[in-house]
């Protein structure tokens, strides 16, 4: 049996399109069923209901065999015990440090930086030798800097209209970012077949969408 895990929501209607090519698909959509083991169409094949942050956990430690995840979430994570295949390039966002626009990003001040991506900024500002104070959050990061909570936040930012709405810009580039394709380390041996074939097929959907 080969489990794939999936979170629900965009990943999982973005992605559902290049399993469907690949000819892989649940028989149940997570919407509408309260399983966290969705069959598919393949007897030896069966999804697995994850919430996006977990999708590295699970697939490091084997719970699932592969997952979908994106790139944001993998750098968090730190991607250990994982191979990344393929860039699925789809929920295509960007990784950037956001804030109010005269922020003052030189200053001797040590800045608060408020995110769920708490080791992404600590490396993104450790790089450029900024002494930082992390602020972890688990969501509506841009609600912070208004109450005064941070000077600065770290979020993925698509079309830029929740910083927008609330008054803030972005103002650096931390990393591109899309969903992906992990394997586990043990499972690429063990599943050889199986998720070698997927892998080709999911790489013949991509190239057929992009
Ligand atoms: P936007 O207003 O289009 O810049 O979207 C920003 C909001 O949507 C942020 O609060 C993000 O948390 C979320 N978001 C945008 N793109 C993604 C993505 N690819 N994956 C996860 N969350 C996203």
């Amino acid at each position: 049996m080969l489990n794939i895990a999936l979170s629900k929501g965009r990943i999982f209607d973005e992605t559902l399109p290049l399993f469907e090519a690949a000819g892989v698909v649940p028989t149940e959509h997570p919407d509408k069923s309260r399983k966290l083991i969705l069959p598919a169409n393949l007897p030896d094949v069966q999804f697995l209901v994850v919430r996006a942050s977990d999708v590295p956990t699970y697939v490091q430690h084997g719970g699932a065999h592969v997952g979908v995840v994106g790139k944001d979430v993998l750098m968090e994570h730190g991607g250990e015990g994982l191979l990344e295949p393929i860039d699925l390039n789809i929920a295509c966002c960007k990784l950037m440090v956001a804030g109010y626009p005269d922020t003052n990003l030189d200053s001797t001040q040590r800045l608060r930086v408020a995110t769920k991506y708490s080791n992404c900024a600590r490396a993104h500002f450790a790089a450029q030798a900024r002494q930082v104070e992390i602020i972890k959050l688990y969501g509506s990061m841009e609600l912070a800097p208004l109450v005064k909570l941070c000077d600065l936040i770290v979020d993925v930012v698509d079309t830029g209209a929740t910083l927008k709405a609330n008054g803030l810009v972005p103002l650096e580039h931390i990393a591109d970012i899309s969903s992906r394709l992990v394997v586990n380390r043990v499972a690429m041996k063990t599943h050889s077949h199986q998720i070698g074939a997927l892998i080709d097929q999911l790489n013949a959907a991509v190239k057929m969408s992009g």
